[in-house]
């Protein structure tokens, strides 16, 4: 198996733009990838524009009925079905979305095939991880799930064990539906509440259905969860989890709005944490998983102070070219910002929070602390099922 990684990426991705009232603001992939490039990633990686993802691959995971109604507001944005989400305040229809809907989830599933096959043992798809999108409906800004387009074509080509982690800051619904019956693949979502945010959904309940129980996971973080906290939740399920279930390939979502400035949810994480939850995927996937790794973007609404920050350190950490948190932003990139955005752009690839202190769960719990009340139930509700001690 070759070292190398793979950045999948092709320009239209930007056309996923569903207005400028929206805040899932194309300028955020824009930036990142000029990011990437202002640190010399691009020359570190093949970079790869993968084609769009076909009917049947879309069919993989969507419905029939869903994708034609995709294609028609497509077409005619004016005559979007609601009954598919679509239309509606958060998937406002435009021109073209089916076509570049189908773009970014080719990329995930290039990535899956390039990484399968054994041409590179990590390939990353910033513009990916619309993880809400439903089998049969458009939902959270989503309208395919690339990240189930992904594991389903790694199925596909014979996949019999592949984990996905999902540490987005909204629950990864739209996988966890997509795999419900599915015991060959383990969803492991950690993300706010479901009591205090979108989809509402997310329970640590949701363990998967008959024939798949323990094939869902989720850790149900309450609002307010900062760098500490997260990342000591993270380390008290998600590794142990991975070690017992030897994925063959790990799929990971990486949405950057976990982070203290995202305007659309509560969680106090920071760059830093989430850097180190990155290197903690790289990790896992070099131990359990032989190397392959197909790293995902997600949601992230601080698009110019967070978000391509973030997700260049993702990019870095899957080249073998890990920047460091200090490392001072190249000045051509914030001039860039500031002609494109009016804003200014951060000046160091850190929050300054580095290195972020956490504590293990082998040092004990605190049955009152909220954070640790939803550790415990995260792993009692599941870890049992696994043949796991909870
Ligand atoms: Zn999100």
């Amino acid at each position: 198996m070759s070292g190398r990684t793979q950045l999948m990426w092709d320009e239209a991705v930007t056309g996923y733009d569903f207005g400028p009232d929206h805040p899932m603001d194309p300028v955020r992939l824009a930036l990142t990838r000029r990011l990437v490039d202002a640190f010399g990633l691009d020359r570190e990686m093949d970079v790869v524009a993968a084609k769009a993802a076909g009917e049947s691959t879309l069919r993989l995971v969507h419905r029939e009925d869903y994708i034609e109604a995709v294609k028609a507001a497509s077409v005619d944005p004016r005559a979007a079905d609601m009954s598919y989400g679509l239309g509606t305040m958060d998937d406002p229809a435009f021109a073209g979305m089916h076509e570049v809907s189908a773009l970014i989830a080719g990329q995930s599933v290039g990535a899956a095939e390039a990484v399968w096959r054994g041409d590179v043992s990590h390939a990353v798809n910033f513009a990916g991880g619309l993880h809400h999108a439903m089998p049969g409906g458009a939902s959270g800004f989503c309208i395919y799930n690339d990240a189930s387009l992904a594991i389903a074509r790694l199925l596909e080509l014979g996949a019999e064990r592949v984990a996905y982690i999902d540490v987005d800051v909204h629950h990864g619904d739209g996988v966890q539906a997509a795999f419900w019956e599915d015991p060959r693949v383990l969803t492991i979502s950690l993300h706010e509440h479901p009591r205090t945010l979108f989809p509402q959904t997310g329970w640590p309940e949701e363990t998967g259905a008959d024939g798949a129980e323990g094939s869902a996971v989720n850790v149900a973080l309450p609002a307010g969860t900062g760098d500490a906290g997260w990342l000591r939740a993270f380390h008290s399920v998600v590794p142990e989890l991975i070690a017992d279930f030897r994925p063959q390939v790990l799929v990971t979502q990486h949405g950057a709005d976990t982070h203290f400035e995202d305007p659309l949810a509560h969680l106090a994480v920071s760059l830093d944490a989430q850097r180190a939850v990155q290197v903690a995927c790289h990790e896992l996937a070099h131990e359990y998983a032989e190397g392959r790794w197909i790293a995902l973007g997600g949601g992230g609404y601080a698009v110019v102070d967070v978000v391509p920050r973030s997700w260049t350190h993702l990019v870095a950490i899957a080249a073998g070219r890990e920047i460091a948190p200090d490392a001072v932003i190249p000045e051509g990139w914030r001039q860039e910002v500031f002609a494109r955005t009016r804003q200014l752009a951060p000046a160091r690839m850190t929050d300054g929070r580095w290195p972020v202190a956490w504590k293990s769960w082998e040092d004990g719990y605190d049955p009152a602390d909220r954070l640790d009340q939803a550790i415990v139930a995260a792993r009692r509700a599941v870890f049992p099922l696994r043949g796991l001690l909870a």
